[in-house]
């Protein structure tokens, strides 16, 4: 008989955990809390290891309709707009890794990772029900969903994907830990057309710019219409987000960016003129993965954020939850393995990459926002080694075959 898998969290994570249980034979019952699938207003940059993915998955299409293909990644230096280093992307990107680097609005991912799963037979999603509950028991396990309007129900299933984000429910009743902490890292995130944009500031590239305790990352998104924007300071987030005015406040990112150099500072200033809004994030935190038993026990695994929140510095994410979505999907197909073996077998194989991904993001935070005689060090480096410092062969290739500074 089949083998359902129910999912908790309809991200883009979700997403693909139910496009690749669906392709490895499993009817799948996903579980989103909202009322509908939404996706904030920002970007996500996914490279070469992730794009490979989507296009094992026939999404290649899908994805050259509505990403940009940047040709560079350029660092320059905050205080003086120097560039410091830069790294061929484009077909550069092709040629070395076997698949181009990306950057795209993330509604457009969410959007086709649903496209490619919401007709799939066998491929139940449901919105407005939180899951509230799971046990494990018999050889099922159960999981108790409450619906927007109250109503209780349960259902059952063979495994239990817990896709349910930084603060995921699931993670919280299979380890028993504690809530993610704040990393003291405030993100500013605003997404403007480059045509309300004064041509110099209209850009193709990747940007990157550092700073002492701060940096700025800019690429364009749906083929080069829009420009991302994120600034990273550190910081102390608002006791009460929802009530904070997140237009009126843009003046906190442009005096923490007071002593950056002219370009940076118009780029700052243009994007509320542009009609863009700056939403703000504080950056929550979480140690690195310790082992697979982080990941997966019984018939009950986690993806994405909700087994890995990473903080963003780089740029791996939403890449790390397909890799592993597109893991799972290998386990699940593995149809002579009882359930808890599949999910074991996902776990060891995707645990230790996710680590060393989330330990080199906090590495890179470090060395982004270096102060005084570091930051000279870091720039030297970069001038002298130049893209070899850029590149990271081990992500792009998967490998785990060789190391880099970022
Ligand atoms: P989420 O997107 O959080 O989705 C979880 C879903 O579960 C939500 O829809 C939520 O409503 C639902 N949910 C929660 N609880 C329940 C419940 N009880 N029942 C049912 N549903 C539930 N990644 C990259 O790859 N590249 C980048 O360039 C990049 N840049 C970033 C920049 C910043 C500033 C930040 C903050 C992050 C960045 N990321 C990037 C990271 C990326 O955004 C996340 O890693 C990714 O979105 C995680 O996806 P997810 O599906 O695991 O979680």
């Amino acid at each position: 008989m089949q083998k359902q898998v129910l999912i908790a969290g309809g991200g883009i994570g979700g997403l693909a955990a139910a496009l690749g249980s669906a392709r490895a034979g499993w009817e799948v019952r996903l579980f989103e809390r909202a009322s509908a699938f939404t996706e904030i207003g920002a970007g996500v940059q996914i490279g070469p290891n992730v794009v490979r993915r989507l296009q094992a998955w026939g999404l290649q299409g899908a994805l050259q309709a509505v990403a940009a293909f940047p040709e560079r990644l350029r660092v320059r230096s905050a205080l003086t707009g120097a560039e410091l280093a830069a790294l061929p992307l484009g077909a550069r990107a092709i040629e070395r890794y076997g698949a181009a680097y990306a950057t795209i609005h993330r509604a457009d991912l969410h959007g086709l990772l649903l496209a490619a799963v919401r007709d799939l037979p066998g491929v139940h999603l449901n919105l407005g029900l939180s899951v509230q509950e799971h046990a494990q028991e018999g050889g099922a396990v159960t999981v108790r969903l409450a619906h927007v309007d109250g109503r209780l129900v349960e259902v059952e299933g063979d495994a239990l994907i817990g896709a349910d984000g930084l603060r995921s429910g699931t993670r919280a009743r299979l380890l028993g830990e504690a809530p993610t902490r704040a990393s003291g890292h405030l993100a500013y995130r605003a997404v403007v057309r480059q045509d309300q944009l004064p041509q110099a500031l209209r850009s193709g590239d990747v940007t990157a710019w550092l700073g002492p305790r701060l940096h700025v990352v800019q690429y364009p998104l749906r083929r080069g219409e829009l420009l991302n924007v994120v600034a990273i300071r550190h910081g102390r987030p608002p006791a009460d987000l929802e009530s904070w005015d997140h237009g009126a406040n843009a003046a906190d990112l442009e005096a923490a960016l007071a002593r950056t150099c002219a370009p940076l500072q118009d780029l700052i200033r243009a994007v509320p003129q542009a009609g863009g809004g700056w939403r703000l994030w504080p950056l929550l935190d979480r140690a690195p993965v310790a082992g697979p038993h982080e990941m997966a026990r019984g018939l009950v695994a986690l993806l994405g954020d909700a087994a890995h929140p990473m903080r963003p510095y780089l740029a791996q994410g939403a890449g790390m939850a397909i890799e592993d979505a597109a893991e799972l999907q290998r386990a699940l197909a593995m149809h002579d393995l009882e359930v808890p073996l599949r999910l074991t077998r996902y776990a060891l194989n995707r645990w230790q990459r996710n680590a060393r991904v989330q330990e080199r993001s906090r590495r890179n935070g470090r060395i982004f926002h270096a102060t005084g005689p570091v930051r000279w060090g870091r720039d030297l480096a970069l001038r002298l080694l130049g893209e070899r410092l850029l590149d990271v062969p081990w992500l792009y290739r998967g490998d785990g075959s060789s190391a880099s500074l970022l």
